[in-house]
């Protein structure tokens, strides 16, 4: 779908000089983002690739991109790491690729509230507040390369989210300044609940410059691979921890020893056949932690103080997404799923699955909280076969009650609760009135095309 009959290069040049790359192979590797985990996606999305790319280093230059894009109809894909999953960052029709990591200020924290920039990197800003008092209320797992504005426009939840929830729940997100796709683009802040018509909308109804985020008291971690014989053992202990509330905490994984084989750097820390448990534990609860854990019969395998975890892959680079990407080096053939199982007694189906599945489903369990209550999210690990084998699983697992966000798809809907946020399209209509903003991605907007087409051939 790229605009071959275009003059890029000429297009390039009349951006005022915003820099800008051209080069079609590095032009390639900025239009990817890691949806090869899906076989499915892989297929589909490979020769994908923008036309060129954008690197504005201000919210001026933005607009400034946008204009211009906006007046010839060019396609605008926004960009921050590029680690989301599902092709999200990918411009499936060609265009301009806009990489924000040049928004990257980081303002003091005040009052609790950071206020920053679109780009700036997650460890970055985790280690730029540390020593003010604060960290992040929550990050993915990819907090290394991941930017502030990529997890808010593409993710959802993560390390931190067994306190906090996830991004989407009131008081985390406080506020967003948005860029608008227009002849003369806009610049809206929303604020509160509002702020949510842009989060998780791959960028398809306006570009977040800059973001007000809540931020938490900054404690001393300990990094912690526990061990047990047995997975359902390890996931009544991850639970246990994750319910005892005096149990300062940021981390509650279990993962089934299928997939925990992949966990090389932890090297001889851990035996063969063991499943194993990622947690982050605060420095005044590892003594409740290590009693509770040996009351139900796990074993300490690497234990790190924070000075100690310097230079060695932390514990959650072990977990959420990682444990697939460990698994996928090893093993081209696995991929996963995004799970919630069900709220009552949801360890009863982890364990009928589990029975069921066997080695076709390595089990990999987050614990989170949801709507004030301690939750059991995955990502369990799947050996793939085909696709109709993968839609009968999930379809098996919705039937046990579990809620299923399929990673096996591009479309934002599908992806998530299988229908369009009636904020996000409302807002998209007003945001981004030609529909130039990573298309091809939102169905609702696409329904409403094709029938405002249809209607006025
Ligand atoms: C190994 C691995 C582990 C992961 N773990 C987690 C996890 O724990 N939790 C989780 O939620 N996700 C996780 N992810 C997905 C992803 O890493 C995160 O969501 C991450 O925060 C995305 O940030 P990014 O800067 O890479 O965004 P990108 O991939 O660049 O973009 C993500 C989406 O946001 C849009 N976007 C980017 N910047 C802006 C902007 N400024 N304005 C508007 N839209 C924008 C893009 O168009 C795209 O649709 C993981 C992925 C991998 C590969």
């Amino acid at each position: 779908m790229n605009d071959a009959t275009r003059d890029w290069i000429g297009f390039a040049a009349s951006l005022g000089g915003v820099a800008v790359e051209t080069d079609p192979a590095l032009v390639k590797q900025k239009s990817r983002d890691f949806y090869w985990y899906s076989p499915v996606l892989k297929r589909q999305l490979r020769s994908v690739t923008g036309d060129l790319v954008a690197m504005p280093r201000d919210e001026a230059e933005v607009i400034a991109v946008l204009r211009r894009c906006f007046a010839e109809r060019v396609p605008v894909t926004a960009r921050g790491g590029g680690t989301g999953n599902y092709g999200q960052a990918m411009p499936l029709h060609g265009g301009l690729v806009l990489d924000l990591s040049g928004l990257n200020a980081i303002h003091p924290v005040e009052n609790g509230i950071l206020r920053v920039g679109a780009g700036a990197k997650l460890g970055e800003i985790e280690a730029g507040c540390k020593p003010q008092g604060w960290e992040l209320r929550m990050f993915p797992s990819t907090r290394r390369t991941a930017t502030i504005g990529g997890f808010v426009g593409g993710g959802s939840g993560g390390v931190g989210s067994i306190n906090f929830g996830q991004m989407r729940e009131a008081g985390t997100l406080l506020a967003a300044r948005v860029v608008t796709m227009e002849a003369e683009p806009r610049v809206l802040t929303l604020r509160g609940a509002e702020v949510n018509r842009v989060h998780h909308a791959y960028g398809t109804n306006g570009i977040i410059t800059e973001l007000e985020i809540a931020m938490a008291p900054a404690q001393h971690w300990v990094d912690y691979a526990v061990g047990f014989p047995d997975f359902m053992q390890i996931a009544r202990f991850t639970e246990a921890v994750a319910r005892a509330d005096g149990i300062a905490k940021r981390l509650c994984t279990a993962v089934a020893a299928g997939a925990a084989a992949h966990f090389r750097s932890l090297g001889d820390a851990i035996a063969a056949g063991e499943s194993v448990g990622l947690f982050l534990i605060a420095v005044q609860s590892k003594e409740p932690f290590e009693e509770m854990l040996r009351a139900h019969g796990g074993r300490v395998c690497r234990r790190l103080t924070e000075a100690e975890a310097e230079g060695q892959v932390p514990a959650f680079e072990f977990t959420w997404n990682h444990t697939t990407l460990l698994a996928l080096k090893v093993d081209r053939s696995i991929t996963y799923l995004q799970v919630r199982f069900p709220r009552t007694r949801p360890l009863d189906t982890v364990a009928a699955v589990i029975a069921d599945y066997g080695d076709e489903v390595p089990m990999h369990l987050e614990f989170i909280r949801v709507d004030g209550e301690v939750a059991c999210a995955a990502l369990p690990l799947v050996r793939f076969t085909d696709e109709p084998r993968l839609r009968a699983i999930i379809a098996d697992l919705e039937a046990r009650g579990c809620t299923v966000f399929d990673p096996h798809t591009y479309v934002l809907e599908d992806g998530g609760m299988k229908q369009t946020d009636p904020a996000q399209l409302e807002f998209k209509h007003r945001a981004d009135p030609r529909g130039l903003l990573n298309p091809g991605k939102m169905r609702g907007w696409d329904e409403h095309a094709s029938a405002a087409q249809a209607a006025n051939p």
